[in-house]
């Protein structure tokens, strides 16, 4: 049996999180893609045994994309035949298997966001697809499932204002440009300004770093760029892509974060998000090498330490939740 003091830190443990087995898509030939990452980061939580709730995302309603994405391009994803001009530049193949699952993250994300009202926190377990435009596909990102749940969140009047915080090392060139014009929604890239996208878009905050910076760096100039936005903004919801690739051995990446920076950058999101009193719903993002292992335990210990992070600020968690219920 519990003690009554180990129950309730017991509940508090609790992470939310969102998988679908559609996210885990077999590799279309000629992709260079790696395919298993969801899978690995789907196990590593499972081993987390109860500490984890699963939710099981959904397909998303066609609407839900066509409010950001053009209706030919959805259409062309979800009867898997894009052109193979788009698909060069998405990276790889959309397969039946690989359109059912773009069909499906952005209700995951969406679903995230609703259980961080909820709860406080939340994450998807697949999303951050942040370099899909309105017409096609870029970047190995189908649908901009960041977009798509922003959109709808503030379309079903959920929240009134939403900060998507994109600390992926690539910039959010989709997401920016997709919500452009949008004043209930406000964008955040910091990212290495030598890196891909070649040409960029322009967010509410771009935060462009040279190659190589460290963890203190990184820390300082995150924070110093965030903390004003988010008070001059005052955001209801955080949608977090959590990529991984400002990892020092990224393959893709070209900053020299160590895995304790990454986890550091994870606490002071967390901690100005709770200190202001804003729900936070995360996505995985960005993280490329031979090691697919190596990069779903990053991407885990992200969800675990902004979960952790949220159940330790204790009242201020049940204050946030109370916000999310208004
Ligand atoms: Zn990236």
């Amino acid at each position: 049996m519990l003690g009554l003091r180990a129950a309730v830190s017991y509940l508090r443990s609790m992470i939310h999180v969102v998988h679908h087995p559609d996210y885990v898509t077999p590799a279309p030939a000629r992709s260079t893609y790696r395919w298993n990452k969801n899978g690995l980061i789907r196990d590593l939580l499972l081993e987390r045994g109860e500490a984890v709730t699963w939710h099981c995302a959904e397909q998303t309603p066609t609407a839900w994309l066509e409010a950001v994405h053009d209706e030919d391009y959805v259409a062309e994803v979800l009867e898997a035949r894009v052109p193979k001009e788009k698909e060069r530049r998405i990276g790889f193949p959309v397969t039946p298997a690989v359109a059912s699952r773009a069909a499906i993250v952005p209700q995951g994300t969406w679903l995230a966001a609703c259980l961080a009202l909820e709860h406080g926190f939340a994450a998807n377990t697949a999303g951050g697809s942040h370099h899909a435009l309105a017409n096609t596909g870029a970047g190995f990102c189908v649908f901009n499932d960041l977009a798509v749940a922003a959109a709808r969140l503030i379309d079903e009047r959920r929240v009134a204002r939403v900060l998507i915080v994109d600390c992926d090392v690539h910039q959010g060139d989709g997401t920016a440009a997709l919500l452009a014009g949008r004043p209930e929604i406000a964008t955040y890239s910091i990212h290495a300004e030598k890196n891909f996208p070649v040409r960029k878009a322009r967010s509410t905050v771009d935060v462009p770093l040279a190659d190589g910076i460290d963890d203190a760096a990184y820390l300082a100039t995150l924070e110093v760029t965030l903390v004003p936005l988010l008070d001059e903004f005052r955001p209801e919801l955080i949608l977090y892509q959590a990529g991984v690739d400002p990892f020092a051995g990224d393959r893709l990446g070209r900053l020299s974060l160590t895995l304790d920076g990454l986890m550091r950058r994870e606490r002071l999101v967390a901690g100005l998000a709770i200190a202001r009193g804003v729900p936070i719903a995360s996505t995985v993002g960005g993280g490329y090498g031979e090691d697919a292992l190596a990069i779903a335990e990053r991407h885990v210990a992200a969800i675990v330490t902004l979960g952790e992070t949220f159940a330790a600020a204790g009242d201020a968690g049940s204050r946030i939740a109370a916000l999310g219920a208004r």
